[in-house]
């Protein structure tokens, strides 16, 4: 089979609120590099990521002090962020939308990746890959560890779903690029009309669940695949470095 083009697209436009720090979490260092350096890396060193799109907020900013210090020659845009991940992520499927047109690509696919997860592995990427080929939209995803429970509005237990059937999301999210693209245009459309405050989506599965009938596949993910969110995941981060990633940096390895 003739291997599709495979963009990914690097969300860093986040505030970083909980981190409590005044430096944006993806510039903040682990181990001498900035965190954003991780993910990209990852997608440099890979033989399934063709190109990237990277989002962030100072792109003057992320194209000087990290795509070219670093030089990093697989990205090939740096889009502006918005307000909410989602818009994010809608600001690049905009992008590639109008580069569609443009330079007439081959439809390919996306993987949508958090760049505040820094221990994305190539057997991540490959394992996303096999699946969007087979069923068009996966996510990677790992067993929940914890028993997870609903409530109601009062803080009260409401049900406890079985933990067989229970998964923490992670990215990359990936997708056939039409089916993304539109998704988002989609939802871009709805924001306009109900208001971008009403609108709740916090990943791209939930998007592609909303406005389209595709089933979207569970890929095996890695529990060294944290997202970096608050002072103590970057002390786990470190842990990580110091003990897995230094040796094995490449393949990554599942504690
Ligand atoms: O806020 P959260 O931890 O869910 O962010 C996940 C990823 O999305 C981070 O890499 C962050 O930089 C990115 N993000 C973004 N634009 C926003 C909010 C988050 O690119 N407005």
């Amino acid at each position: 089979m003739e291997k599709k083009r495979c963009t990914a697209v690097i969300l860093a436009a986040g505030s970083g609120s909980r981190m409590k720090s005044t430096t944006a979490k993806q510039f903040l260092p682990l181990n001498g590099k900035p965190l954003i350096w991780y993910s990209l890396h990852a997608v440099e060193q890979s033989s399934v990521i063709d190109d990237c799109i990277l989002v962030a907020s100072d792109v003057e900013y992320i194209r000087t002090e990290i795509v070219e210090k670093y030089q990093f020659q697989k990205v090939s845009a740096i889009v502006p962020g918005g307000g909410e991940r989602w818009e994010s992520v809608a600001n690049a499927m905009k992008f590639l939308e109008t580069e569609e047109k443009e330079i007439n690509s081959p439809h390919g696919y996306v993987f949508i990746h958090d760049g505040a997860r820094p221990f994305l592995t190539e057997d991540i990427l490959q394992n996303t890959l096999n699946a969007v080929q087979k069923y068009h939209a996966c996510v990677a995803a790992v067993p929940s560890k914890d028993t997870i429970k609903l409530s109601d509005e009062n803080g009260f237990v409401k049900s406890t779903p079985d933990r067989r059937t229970v998964w923490n999301i992670q990215t990359p999210q990936v997708f056939d690029r039409n089916l993304i693209v539109s998704a988002y245009h989609d939802l871009t459309v709805e924001a306009e009309k109900v208001g971008k405050e009403n609108i709740k989506v916090t990943d791209d599965a939930s998007v592609v669940e909303l406005y389209s009938d595709c089933h979207v596949k569970l890929a095996e993910g890695s529990y060294t695949n944290i997202k970096v969110t608050t002072p103590e995941d970057l002390n786990i981060a470190k842990i990580f470095i110091e003990n897995f990633f230094d040796k094995n940096y490449k393949k990554g390895v599942d504690i």
